[in-house]
Order: C-alpha cells, then sequence, then structure tokens
C-alpha cells in the first residue's frame, strides 16, 4: 500500500531539502555554483503518486530503469512538466520503445541500439538526449565484471556514431561507481572519458555520475548530474 497523503509529501519534501544542503555543500567545497548540478530523481520501484509530489515539489528530471514500469507512469505522469531519464540496461529489442517515451537515454552502451533510438527519435520528430555509459569497472573480464557501459577505449568511436546518427543529440558521458571500490578513483576515470568525448564534441559537456552514496565524490570530478533514489525516496520496495 502506498501512503500519497501528506505525510509522504512532508517527507519527501524533507529529504529534498536534506539531499539540496548535500548538494550545495559539495559544490561549495570545490567552488562550484549549485545550479551546475541537476538533480535526477530516479523513481523506479516508487508509484506514479510518488512522481506526482516530486514534481509538486519542483523536481524536474526523473530516472527510470525498465522500458515497461516507465511508460506506464510516464503515461500517468504526462500532464506534469518532468524531462524522463532512461538510465537502466538497454535491450536492444527494447530501444525503440524507450526512444518513443524517454527525453534522455543515459545508457547506451553499444552501437547496436543507436539505429532503433535514431528511428524511434524521427518518428516522434523530437530529438533524443543520449549519453553514452561508461563501465568504470577496472577489470571487465569474468562474470562479475560483466556489468554493463562501454570499455573506455570504446567510448570516443561509440559517441561519434551517437553524434552523427539522426535524432540523437550527444551530450555526454554516464557512469555507476562499482560496488566495493573507491568512487572517486571511478569518477575521475568517467571524467577522463568525458573529456576526451568533448575535444570531439563540445557541446557534450554533461557528467552523470554520483547516486544516494557517492553524490558527493562525483561532484567533486564536476558531474552535472546526479541520479538519486534512495536518499530521496527512501528504500525501494521488493527488489533493488
Ligand atoms: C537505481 C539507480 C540509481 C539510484 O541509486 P540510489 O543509490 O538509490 O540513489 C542511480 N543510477 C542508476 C543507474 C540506478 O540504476
Amino acid at each position: 500500500m502506498t501512503v500519497t497523503g501528506p505525510s509522504r509529501r512532508e517527507q519527501l519534501a524533507t529529504a529534498l531539502h536534506t539531499l539540496h544542503t548535500r548538494i550545495d555543500a559539495a559544490c561549495s567545497s570545490v567552488g562550484r555554483p549549485p545550479d551546475g548540478v541537476t538533480l535526477v530523481v530516479v523513481t523506479k520501484f516508487f508509484p506514479a503518486s510518488d512522481v506526482r509530489l516530486l514534481a509538486e515539489l519542483g523536481v524536474r528530471h526523473v530516472g527510470e530503469n525498465r522500458h515497461q514500469e516507465a511508460s506506464v507512469k510516464r503515461e500517468e505522469c504526462r500532464d506534469l512538466d518532468l524531462a524522463w531519464h532512461f538510465i537502466g540496461q538497454l535491450q536492444s529489442n527494447k530501444a525503440a520503445a524507450v526512444g518513443g517515451w524517454a527525453d534522455v537515454v543515459q545508457s547506451v552502451d553499444r552501437v547496436r541500439l543507436l539505429a532503433p533510438l535514431s528511428r524511434a527519435a524521427d518518428e516522434r520528430g523530437r530529438p533524443l538526449d543520449v549519453l553514452v555509459q561508461v563501465s568504470l569497472d577496472e577489470d571487465r573480464r569474468g562474470a562479475a565484471g560483466d556489468r554493463s557501459g562501454a570499455v573506455p577505449d570504446q567510448v570516443p568511436s561509440l559517441a561519434a556514431e551517437v553524434a552523427a546518427a539522426s535524432g540523437l543529440r550527444l551530450r555526454g558521458v554516464m557512469g555507476v561507481a562499482p560496488m566495493g571500490g573507491d568512487p572517486a578513483a571511478a569518477f575521475a576515470r568517467l571524467a577522463a572519458a568525458g573529456a576526451q568525448v568533448r575535444a570531439e564534441v563540445p557541446s557534450a559537456t554533461w557528467l552523470s555520475a554520483g547516486m544516494s552514496g557517492d553524490l558527493e565524490q562525483a561532484i567533486r570530478v564536476g558531474a552535472t548530474h546526479v541520479r538519486v533514489g534512495t536518499a530521496v525516496l527512501g528504500n525501494r520496495p521488493g527488489r533493488v
């Protein structure tokens, strides 16, 4: 059961306030203006009623990681002024559908996704913002290392293909710090990959890094977007 009354609203308002205080402190510790960091609230597993409350509380960007859940939720919230970010692992056979509703796809990690995303963007007649997801694992080999993200070596060529694709707007790079590692080191690798992309496509300035547990480290290396779920909405119901 979901509580949508004043208490949930109050809870979210308090969490957002605390989070903005954290973001502002991280920015000021490195002399960055706080408005250089865009908050994407990750609403996966939480109901549309929470998205609605967040929008009322001033949130403008939300993140989702599964097509089915996200497309339904977005439909329920179509009257709201929100940008919808897809941040999950993207299957090729879902790419066209995601490209139909997403404003930003942050998790493009292979060339195969580009044709369906490009077609979807052209069909809807509105460009799709794309980030190349970079694997921040130091060792991609072995079962546990097979996470999503392009290995850094492949990032420049993938970025060039995004930039050349009709309907797609290359905005920058995204990364998730590996579990158990040092997030600062991982984000430094991401920032390096981002700089490489920017050298070729100067408008690709977005650096999406940092979640509830490591957003300070991400902001220190220049994150322009943080993706925060738990610190705003609480622990996700059911699965993670
Ligand atoms: C779920 C998720 C987040 C949010 O994580 P929290 O720790 O809940 O803030 C951020 N980025 C990605 C890619 C995610 O899948």
